[in-house]
């Protein structure tokens, strides 16, 4: 039975990303109660951007007395037990090995903090409330500026791998010595189907420069979008194949701004994926609910998850 008491618990959860930092003070049934959002900023270094989230969460403990913890989901490989930023720090200038809990445990010694991918963060947010929440194993890829992804069973909860490099999916190589991806690598799978990827594909296929959303809106009226979104359509067909093949997961979540012009390439992408796959029973695939929220819920959900009551201090009065 669930306690009134447990009811009534509310966390903070911060969505970091590469423009702005989001954050809001979320109930436990995953509802966002109130929200913040603040810039980034671009260059400033880790020491601003640590300023920013700290004044982001003072806010929000301005506005609720009783928060019991604070999730943070940020861009990069992340220690989730340390809250460190490894040695790739995402789209942040600088991030790489920024201690995010360490400093921010300085700034509130009162609050338990917790990081985590911010892929992996929005999958937690699915899984609890959103498209994925009556499935006992998924997988999650978000298809944004670059592609992350996350792997999830009910049982195990995150996949984090030995080096929490886990469910990086964006880094799989799609073409073997394709186009040079951030990571060092070649070909990598972020540099066809993000968002990034597809407006590469174009300038590749045109010379001309086009913005990924209009490439999406002209898909009837220009032959290159069109082109450039059946390749699209066609590379996440193939890789959702191969999710299928390794994990066998009850489904497949796809979010991340991509999914807001799905009407385009859904039905294409899903037509592809029969035509390749061995077996297509048995993986449900379905957009993600929560889109730009997922990071603010998902973050919250990862303090909910593992807020040490023992070790919580009571409410300042
Ligand atoms: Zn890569």
């Amino acid at each position: 039975m669930v306690k009134e008491a447990d009811i009534l618990r509310k966390a903070i959860g911060i969505d970091l990303g590469g423009t702005k930092i989001s954050g809001g003070i979320v109930n436990a049934q995953g509802e966002i109660i109130e929200r913040i959002e603040r810039d980034t900023g671009k260059k400033v270094g880790s020491t601003e951007v640590l300023n920013r989230l700290a004044l982001v969460i003072n806010e929000l403990l301005g506005k609720e007395r009783d928060i019991v913890g604070i999730g943070i989901g940020s861009p990069g490989f992340i220690d989730t037990i340390e809250g460190k930023v490894l040695t790739v720090g995402g789209n942040i200038y600088k991030w790489a090995f920024t201690d995010i809990r360490g400093n921010l445990s300085r700034v509130f010694p009162q609050y338990q903090i917790f990081v985590g991918n911010d892929a992996n963060v929005a999958g937690l947010c699915e899984g609890w409330i959103g498209a994925s929440k009556d499935l006992d194993s998924f997988i999650m890829m978000t298809l944004g500026t670059g592609v992350g992804g996350c792997i999830y069973t009910k049982n195990e909860g995150i996949w984090h791998g030995k080096n929490f490099q886990a469910g990086e999916l964006g880094h799989a190589i799609l073409y073997p010595n394709g186009r040079k991806c951030t990571c060092g690598q070649k070909g990598c799978l972020e540099q066809y189907i993000s968002g990034t990827g597809i407006e590469n594909s174009y300038k590749e296929q045109t010379g001309m420069k086009k913005r990924g959303e209009d490439i999406f809106s002209t898909y009837n009226t220009d032959e290159n979008s069109k082109k450039v979104i059946e390749d699209f359509a066609f590379n996440l067909s193939v890789f959702i194949s191969t999710m299928k093949n390794a994990f066998d997961p009850q489904g497949l979540v796809i979010g991340g701004g991509i999914i807001n012009s799905r009407d385009i390439w859904w039905d294409l992408m899903i037509e592809n994926y029969k035509n390749y796959v061995n077996d297509t029973n048995g993986m449900t695939i379905v957009p993600a609910i929560y889109l730009n929220d997922a990071g603010i819920i998902g973050a919250s959900k990862l303090a909910f998850d593992n807020i040490n009551e023992a070790l919580r201090f009571p409410p300042l009065l």
